[in-house]
């Protein structure tokens, strides 16, 4: 068989790290090309020694390379991503930087390579309409690594030519899914980061918490499936196995259920259309017992609704939402504002943004650059 080669972009993170052990499991079908982080250089360097890519690259430079990984070509500064990939020219882009650092390289791996594979929420938050328009012109697929939107894409596998009345997006709830609402304002990092179900990176972890991220993911979810927002439900279900349900016109629901392991969906991207079997224990149905649903509460994840207004409305209104909410996401895990303060920081942006239109790259990044220093502002007056 030939290999498939794959750039891993953000190697050293939560997805990338899944990614690799899928290539390890693979040796034979899979071929690690290309490796970028942003300054985990000491973790790197062990993935280059262990995978032997073309290409490796780091944002930031380190002090020096150790002689035993100088063997590949190595890249550096804030635009390595790119240039890394341009270098390597993989079959395959993981993207999984985190954050709108991710969109360059995302809209590089949709000219140099055959498929993306894609982590990287913000990059469609952001540069949605765009990166779409640009991956159905070149005929490239787009295939969802986030959970939620794997799981709609394989229930679409199914789907014939039916229309689909609605997504139901599933939402775990976050760390302080359990708490009394009067205490969550006051949430240290660490309870914030102690997720119930899923283990991964820092960013997104508080975007669960305050559900920034299921609102993000609608926004994923309308331009990956072309759906209308008020078309998007979001279901609270705490045990996070059913990944999230198509529901058709004539009211079926088709649903994709696994163990909450984010290789179950790393693996169908980077196999598809073919399962790659990656050591998961199966479900055990009768030891779940019961599955649970709950509308979310909207006094206690105030920014769901703002994420779906900000779609509503479009233009540069979800990159300001992104861009405020990175920044307050930075302040809160810096202990310079507290828990409570992200939603008013996201909240205040979007009232200050006048809707501009997106028409190209420049002007996701100029929407993004006026709402950080919107967003900045606020954490200055708030820093404790
Ligand atoms: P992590 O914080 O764990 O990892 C981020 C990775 O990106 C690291 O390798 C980091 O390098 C690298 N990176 C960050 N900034 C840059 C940059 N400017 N240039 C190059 N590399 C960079 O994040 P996750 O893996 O949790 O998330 C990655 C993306 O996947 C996010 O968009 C997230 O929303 C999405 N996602 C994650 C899920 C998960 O389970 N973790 C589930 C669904 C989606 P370094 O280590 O050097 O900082
Ligand atoms: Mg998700």
């Amino acid at each position: 068989m030939n290999k498939r080669t794959i750039a891993i972009l953000g190697a050293t993170g939560s997805i990338g790290t899944q990614t690799l052990d899928i290539v390890r499991r693979y040796p034979d079908r899979f071929q690690a090309d290309c490796l970028v982080a942003h300054s985990s250089a000491e973790k790197l360097f062990d993935l280059v020694r262990e995978f032997r890519p073309k290409v490796a690259a780091l944002a930031a430079e380190p002090r020096e390379i150790p002689e035993d990984v100088r063997f590949c070509e190595w890249i550096f500064g804030p635009d390595c991503a790119v240039k890394a990939i341009q270098a390597a020219k993989p079959m395959d882009a993981l993207c999984a930087i985190v954050g709108i650092a991710g969109l360059d390289a995302v809209w590089a791996a949709l000219d140099i390579c055959e498929r993306v594979l894609l982590a990287n929420k913000e990059a469609l938050v952001t540069g949605g309409s765009l990166v779409m328009e640009k991956a159905a012109q070149l005929g490239k697929p787009m295939l969802p690594v986030d959970s939620e939107h794997s799981a709609i894409f394989q229930c679409l596998q199914a789907r014939q030519e039916n229309p689909v009345r609605r997504l139901h997006l599933t939402a775990s709830g976050g760390a302080l899914r359990d708490w009394p609402k009067e205490k969550m304002r006051s949430a240290t990092v660490r309870d914030v980061l102690a997720h119930p179900t899923w283990s991964m990176g820092g960013k997104i972890t508080v975007d669960c918490a305050t559900m920034v991220n299921k609102g993000l993911e609608i926004i994923e979810a309308h331009y990956l499936f072309d759906m209308p927002v008020d078309r998007i439900n979001v279901v609270v279900h705490p045990q996070s196995v059913i990944h999230s349900m198509i529901e058709f016109e004539d009211g079926a629901v088709l649903a994709q259920l696994g163990r909450p392991d984010m290789r179950g969906p790393i693996g169908y991207a980077m196999g598809f259309p073919e399962r790659i079997p990656y050591g998961a224990q199966p479900l055990d149905f009768a030891q779940l017992g019961q599955l649970t649903f709950a509308a979310p509460d909207g006094e206690r994840y105030p920014c769901l609704k703002m994420a779906q207004d900000a779609l509503r409305a479009g233009g540069s209104l979800p990159v300001a939402l992104n861009g405020a909410n990175e920044v307050a996401v930075a302040a809160f895990l810096r202990e310079q504002i507290a828990f409570g303060d992200i939603a008013p920081i996201i909240s205040e942006v979007l009232e200050k943004t006048s809707r501009s239109e997106i028409t190209c790259i420049g002007d996701v990044y100029a929407a993004d650059a006026a709402a950080r220093v919107l967003a900045k502002n606020c954490v200055g007056r708030l820093s404790c």
